[in-house]
């Protein structure tokens, strides 16, 4: 199951790679090579809330020892994907963008290695 690139207008974006795509991880198509991805940032944003709110709800179902919470999370979890893929569109994205992203994903990495060795060396000269 392949949808509609929008740079080419041919089936090159495969189901998964809708459905994984934001703008720091496009899809490429197939037969273009082109980025794109979906559009409105709603896998991003999914991205974000997905496991604060699996935590919160889950913990709830736990301490009231009832399944509503946790079927508005699979109800939450199935419909996210299936709006993303069915009725949003794919967004062009040009070569340039995903550079952009991709460096600040490096420097966000850059940092965290920065942090984790600033507590490798607290812990060994205290
Ligand atoms: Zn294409």
């Amino acid at each position: 199951m392949s949808f509609n690139c929008p740079h080419c207008n041919k089936e090159g974006v495969s189901y998964f790679s809708k459905l994984l795509s934001y703008s720091g991880s496009p899809a490429t198509c197939r037969i273009c090579g082109k980025f794109s991805c979906d559009a409105g940032g709603v896998n991003e944003s999914y991205r974000k809330i997905a496991p604060l709110s699996l935590i919160v709800l889950g913990t709830s179902s736990l301490l009231t020892q009832s399944l509503f919470y946790i079927s508005i999370w699979l109800g939450f979890a199935l419909l996210f994907p299936a709006y993303s893929l069915y009725v949003l569109k794919l967004e062009k994205l040009s070569g340039d963008e995903v550079k952009k992203q991709r460096g600040k994903k490096l420097i966000a990495l850059g940092g965290l290695v920065l942090l984790a060795c600033l507590a490798v060396l607290y812990e060994s000269f205290r």
